[in-house]
């Protein structure tokens, strides 16, 4: 088992005050009931790494009932006194996070704290019965901004009622709170929810593969420019969510959906870099560890700029993110004619798209 390990401990639905229409965690995760305290201990596995993350997803953590809060708290907390774990993970709803609960969470030794913003546009909430508007998360990423506890969101596009401009939004609202980490994920439709119901009948219409990849790419720029750190995209494929499984539906499901929303990024850094050499051959120079990216998926990216010319890529020793152009002829020897970085990229990109009023 690797280090840095997280151990999944999935509570579906526990805790939570409302279905919102997307959901079904047990679908998602496979997971019927939220474990009995006595199941817990069996679930950390002998060999998992004193390193390693305990981490209760799945749910609406700090809205449990509270003497199921505590007894998993305990638990939590007496691994990690036992040298069985490092790390607590938990993720939960903002209309139950505050100083009290905070506190709460620190006194027992959690280390992180993943907030279900999804959105921050009180109709997009309202449809997605959420339960709660936009002054309810805006008063959990305050308590968490001004706490000790490390903390990230989880942001949703393709929500009923949602459009670009609203998931862009959101991005540029929760920057100045800076969390540490963000995860992206386009709607799915998933058996056994209000929003599949609404599929079936026509009345919702899930983004297509390509918007949600371009709309993420967004999103993701804006996070990375201002040092969140994004950690996933897109769900986790599981054996009943991928194409064909029984509980996905419909929607932009990709079993690498971060590579593709990466790759398309990529792609308008090259458009960049190659800006003033539309007519010659010309080759690209990398990091080798981003030539998967550079390529794109199916060799896209590299193929779209090898019309009428030749185009090429070569792993070089440049920092991660930056891109060059140079001559085609000389392969990974060519002197470069510009080195675009990676910040450099992501500033005028997202000058491209983002609200003028926004740092
Ligand atoms: S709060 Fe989270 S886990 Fe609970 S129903 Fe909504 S999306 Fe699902």
């Amino acid at each position: 088992m690797a280090k840095n390990s997280i151990l999944p401990i999935f509570i579906p639905q526990g805790g939570c005050p409302h279905r919102c229409v997307f959901c079904n965690q047990r679908e998602i995760s496979g997971c019927a009931q939220p474990p009995q305290l006595a199941e817990l201990a069996g679930l950390i596995p002998s060999d998992f790494p004193a390193e390693g993350e305990l981490a209760f997803y799945g749910g609406s953590f700090t809205a449990l009932p509270p003497d199921v809060l505590k007894s998993y708290l305990r638990f939590a907390a007496e691994q990690k006194e036992k040298g069985r774990i490092s790390h607590i993970r938990v993720s939960t709803h903002p209309a139950y996070v505050d100083e009290i609960m905070i506190a709460k969470l620190l006194s027992y030794g959690v280390d992180f704290l993943e907030l279900g913003v999804q959105s921050l546009d009180d109709t997009v909430l309202e449809q997605a019965g959420r339960g709660h508007g936009s002054k309810a998360v805006f008063a959990a990423l305050k308590a968490l901004a001004s706490s000790s506890l490390a903390w990230g969101v989880q942001l949703m596009l393709g929500l009923p009622s949602d459009t670009e401009d609203k998931d862009l939004a959101s991005v540029e609202k929760i920057l100045p709170y800076a969390p540490q980490t963000a995860r992206i994920y386009p709607l799915l439709v998933i058996e056994n929810t209000p929003l599949a119901s609404s599929w079936r009948k026509g009345s919702y219409l899930p983004l297509s593969l390509n918007e949600a990849v371009s709309i993420s790419a967004k999103m993701y720029a804006l996070f990375v420019l201002h040092g969140v750190r994004v950690i996933r995209m897109g769900l986790q494929p599981t054996e009943d969510l991928k194409v064909g499984g029984k509980s996905l539906l419909a929607g932009p499901f990709h079993p690498a959906f971060g590579h593709l929303v990466r790759a398309a990024l990529k792609r308008e850094q090259m458009a960049m870099a190659a800006v003033g050499h539309e007519n010659e051959d010309i080759r690209f120079l990398c990091a080798k560890d981003d030539l998967p990216l550079v390529f794109g998926d199916q060799k896209k990216n590299i193929e779209s700029f090898a019309v009428g010319r030749r185009a090429a890529v070569s792993g070089v020793d440049l920092p991660p993110g930056s891109l060059a152009v140079a001559p085609y002829d000389k392969g990974a020897k060519s002197k470069p004619f510009a080195v675009l970085s990676e910040r450099d990229f992501l500033l005028k990109f997202t000058q491209t798209y983002r609200s003028p009023y926004c740092i």
